[in-house]
């Protein structure tokens, strides 16, 4: 059979996956002219889908960035840094600027200085090889920080194209959609015979002086929390509202247990009190260390939840981290899941998440 391809993107079509690149609806196939989902979807709604890749597709696509002059712009969700960061991208990008953006400030708690968190995105870009040109935070569903980013944009890609870039969840749909806004003003609907047609595999937004911004599809990344849990649960990861820390007053040889994501066993330090940044609808259970595995083993998927009950078969196990906190001020960061705040220095603790996801300790934010 002939290889089909969307008038707009000029992607091949396919009918089998709908999470996938080029979908076509079976019954959409006979028409004459035949738009992929993602375009019909930026067409008729002005709204961008999210697409899920597999990695050799999207390494591709970013070799294809890295042969083309153009800004990269990389979206990272900042309370899954690590979950969410595209390794490499410097190395496929070739030389390339990029411009590094961290969404949904709008669920830090208030005392968390933004200043402090640009700070920290800097440090931890460098050490994962990444230096950018410059470092925004926002919140691409509340509007935040989005025309400084947009103006940054204009800034640095001297007249050039834009490719934004980011794993799936981290909100890059919402902020394309954004985006679409500030570039070509509300109520104009983008359509898709403004691409080229020879663009494989990205929407194009046309800039101002003919130059363009294009929205890579979402990569998954499988060291993303958001990744192992129920796609009913992910709205539990992803909070809507602030964060309200929570505060536990530890004994030694206790445990905690959030949800059943991911446990912190507080070793050795004497009476503490650690302060736990969570979302409200992920509970946190205190029990005796003594009696934490046997707690796991009769209620995860249950009281310890999630994962479901029907996913603790696929459920990768939880596994430990160990750390001496040396500093006053100490975040535990379990990535995609939050944080816990060590007020106090010279404690042990031992942290556990499933098996895949980063568990850091980071200079408070507060
Ligand atoms: P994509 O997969 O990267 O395209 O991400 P989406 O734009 O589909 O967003 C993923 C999830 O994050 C959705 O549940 C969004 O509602 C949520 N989200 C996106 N931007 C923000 C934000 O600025 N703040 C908060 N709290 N949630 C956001």
């Amino acid at each position: 059979m002939e290889d089909i391809t969307c008038i707009g993107c000029g992607v091949k079509v396919q009918s089998e996956d709908p999470s996938g690149l080029g979908y076509v609806p079976a019954g959409s196939l006979e028409k004459e002219t035949i738009v992929c989902q993602r375009c019909f979807r930026l067409k008729n709604y002005n709204e961008v889908q999210d697409v899920s890749l597999t990695d050799e597709d999207f390494l591709k696509i970013l070799h294809g960035i890295g042969d083309t002059k153009g800004l990269i712009v990389k979206i990272v969700d900042i309370f899954d840094f690590n979950g969410s960061w595209i390794a490499g991208l410097p190395r496929f990008v070739g030389g390339n600027p990029i411009l590094l953006v961290g969404n949904k400030v709008d669920i830090l708690p208030k005392s968390v200085k933004h200043s402090k968190v640009i700070n920290w995105m800097k440090r931890e870009a460098k050490e994962l090889g990444l230096q950018p040109v410059d470092v925004f935070l926002i919140s691409s569903a509340r509007g935040i920080g989005v025309k400084e980013v947009a103006e940054a944009i204009d800034h640095y890609r001297e007249d050039g194209d834009v490719y934004v870039v980011g794993c799936t969840n981290v909100g890059k749909s919402t902020f394309i959609n954004r985006m679409i806004k500030e570039v070509t003003g509300e109520g104009d609907v983008i359509t898709t015979s403004h691409y080229p047609g020879t663009t494989l595999d990205m929407i194009e937004i046309p800039l101002s002086d003919g130059a363009a911004l294009f929205d890579t599809p979402g990569i998954i990344n499988h060291h993303q929390m958001a990744h192992y849990v129920d796609k009913k649960d992910l709205k539990l990861l992803s909070p809507k509202k602030e964060i309200k820390p929570k505060v536990f007053q530890l004994n030694e040889e206790q445990t905690l247990y959030f949800g059943g994501l991911a446990r912190l066993d507080y070793l050795k330090g004497g009476k503490t009190s650690l302060v736990c940044h969570v979302p409200a609808e992920i509970d946190i259970h205190r029990t005796k260390l003594e009696n934490a595995d046997s707690l796991y083993e009769k209620h995860a998927g249950d009281m310890l939840k999630p994962p479901r009950k029907d996913q603790l078969d696929t459920f990768p196990e939880l596994t430990a981290h160990h750390f001496t906190i040396k500093e006053p001020k100490t975040d535990v960061v379990f990535s995609g899941l939050g944080w816990v705040t060590v007020n106090e220095p010279d404690k042990k603790i031992t942290a556990y998440a499933p098996k895949g996801v980063n568990v850091t300790i980071r200079k408070s934010l507060i």
